[in-house]
């Protein structure tokens, strides 16, 4: 055996320790009432033979399960650092080598490290690299660097259940692992006294997205006109990390203007950064291509806007529109979004708007220029076929469709595939296509009622535009002289363009 009297417990890299994290619960916003079970595991740290005299059990090993960025290191921190104990970090894919004995040998000292300076925090991040469920059937495989590390992990990973297993009451020791894939973890490692609490990190709703923002904040000089809640709430699905690269992309930008404080704007232009990626120069349409893309882009926000002044819609303002080709898009709208509960049970006349809106860049185009349409709508009518299909399939909302004796081939996503953002976010992503039974007369069915529920609402939206004909010309103008137009713009167009204005303007 060559490894025979080689000394692994020294072996680099070493877990990395930090006498006083200096980080506290302060610093760490919008996880809700996580933090009270967090607490309670500071308060262990701080006298734990108080929690011993009591004949309390001291939690063995914390799992704190979340998507990435949510703030699972960070809250491993915030403990070590308001219970002033050190900190030993180290990842789960530091563990995992093909040496023999080098991933066993690193969680001992590890944890020797750890009980020597108790009390203490391990912090092991992404466990689920080093305790991935064991997959038996693969043992058999012929390939021998593969088995080998295989069998490496399970070393290492039996080792940590022996560390585990080992922790006995009063040892002033807390073990937190972090994963975002619960699903991947060795069943063994879940079982009772291995660990025993598991605390779920959320991604944050928009309150604490507005924490989150208010905390990173304090480290920036911001101008008082930005509206932080705006941006809470405009951005759902943005996890802590993403709102802390928010505000120091925000600082950058106003560096580089010469503002001496980050203005709304410089806010604005780090989201578009964030989101579409930095302006583009010397990228130019031509005239044509800019007439298109403003005419489907100006389609789109001005139904929005129509709806909600006629029929009373339930829709998202558009905040501005613009034709400066960023990132990979050429030119974009942005909506202002609602509050989170308008999206928690939206009915059917919200659906059919929203259709409605994803068909009016093609229902401009054709108002402004025939059958003379473009390629600059497609993607639009992309999402809208989308989106009728999924009206009439998986939310049943035309006439209830009754499929005798086949499954719903639209079922609701399993536990666990993939980070469920608690509806914020995704805004219909918690169904999903899984393997539909092939049932032809169905999808036959299905096609036909989505392409007629298209006709429809396209046929609407067409009417809608040439009755505001003057008012869609004047907004696409607009829009071509300025590159960009605000929502309040667009009202004001609205306001003096009244229906069925005669208009000589061409673009
Ligand atoms: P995770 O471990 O869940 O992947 P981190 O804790 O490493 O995420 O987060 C990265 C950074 O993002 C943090 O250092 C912090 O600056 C910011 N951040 C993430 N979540 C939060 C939060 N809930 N509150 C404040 N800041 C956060």
């Amino acid at each position: 055996d060559i490894w025979q009297g080689i000394e692994f417990s020294q072996s680099k890299p070493q877990a990395r320790v930090d006498g006083s994290t200096g980080v506290m619960f302060s610093d760490v916003a919008g996880i809700g009432e996580a933090v009270d079970e967090l607490q309670e595991l500071v308060r262990y740290l701080k006298n734990p033979e108080l929690f011993d005299k009591m004949g309390i059990k001291p939690p063995h090993g914390v799992l704190l399960e979340g998507p990435p960025g949510c703030g699972k290191t960070l809250v491993a921190k915030a403990i070590a650092g308001e219970a002033g104990v050190p900190f030993y970090q180290m990842a789960g894919s530091e563990f995992v080598e093909v040496l023999v004995g080098v991933g066993s040998a690193r969680i001992r000292d590890l944890f020797k490290r750890a009980k020597v300076n108790k009390p203490s925090v391990i912090f092991i991040d992404e466990i689920d690299a080093l305790a991935t469920r064991r997959q038996g059937i693969f043992r058999e495989s012929s390939d021998q660097l593969y088995n080998a590390a295989t069998q490496e992990r399970e070393t290492t990973l039996n080792q940590l259940l022996i560390e585990l297993d080992g922790f006995d009451t009063g040892k002033g020791v807390i073990f937190l692992g972090a994963t975002n894939r619960r699903d991947l973890l060795d069943p063994a490692l879940l079982r009772p006294g291995r660990f025993d609490r598991k605390i779920r990190i959320r991604p944050p709703n928009a309150k604490g997205r507005l924490d989150i923002l208010k905390v990173h904040a304090r480290k920036v000089k911001l101008s008082d006109t930005v509206d932080l809640s705006s941006y809470a709430n405009n951005l759902p699905g943005w996890s802590g990390a993403k709102l802390a690269q928010l505000l120091q992309e925000a600082a950058l930008v106003a560096v580089r203007k010469s503002h001496s404080a980050i203005l709304q704007s410089d806010m604005d232009d780090a989201v578009d950064r964030l989101t579409v990626g930095p302006k583009r120069v010397g990228i130019d349409l031509g005239h044509q291509g800019q007439c298109r893309r403003a005419t489907t882009e100006v389609g789109t926000a001005l139904t929005s806007h129509l709806l909600m002044r006629l029929e009373n819609a339930k829709l998202e303002r558009c905040d501005r529109v613009s034709i400066h080709p960023r990132g990979q898009t050429l030119s974009q709208v942005v909506f202002h979004r609602l509050d989170d509960e308008s999206y928690m049970f939206e009915r059917r006349p919200q659906l059919l708007h929203r259709l409605q809106v994803f068909l009016g860049g093609r229902a401009a185009e054709e108002v402004i220029y025939g059958r003379d349409t473009s390629q600059a709508s497609v993607s639009y009518l992309a999402d809208a076929s989308w989106l009728a299909r999924k009206i009439i399939t998986v939310w049943n909302m035309e006439n209830p469709m009754v499929v005798h004796g086949e499954p719903s081939p639209w079922r609701k996503k399993p536990k666990f595939v993939g980070p469920r953002l608690d509806f914020e976010g995704s805004l219909y992503d918690d169904y999903d296509l899984i393997e539909p039974p092939v049932n032809f007369k169905m999808d036959d069915e299905i096609a036909r009622r989505t392409e007629e529920l298209m006709r429809d609402m396209y046929g609407k939206t067409v009417a809608l535009l040439r009755q505001h004909n003057a008012a869609l010309l004047k907004t696409v103008k607009v829009l071509l002289n300025q590159k960009e137009i605000t929502g309040e713009e667009i009202d004001f167009i609205l306001d003096n363009y009244p229906p069925e204005t005669p208009t000589s303007l061409v673009l």
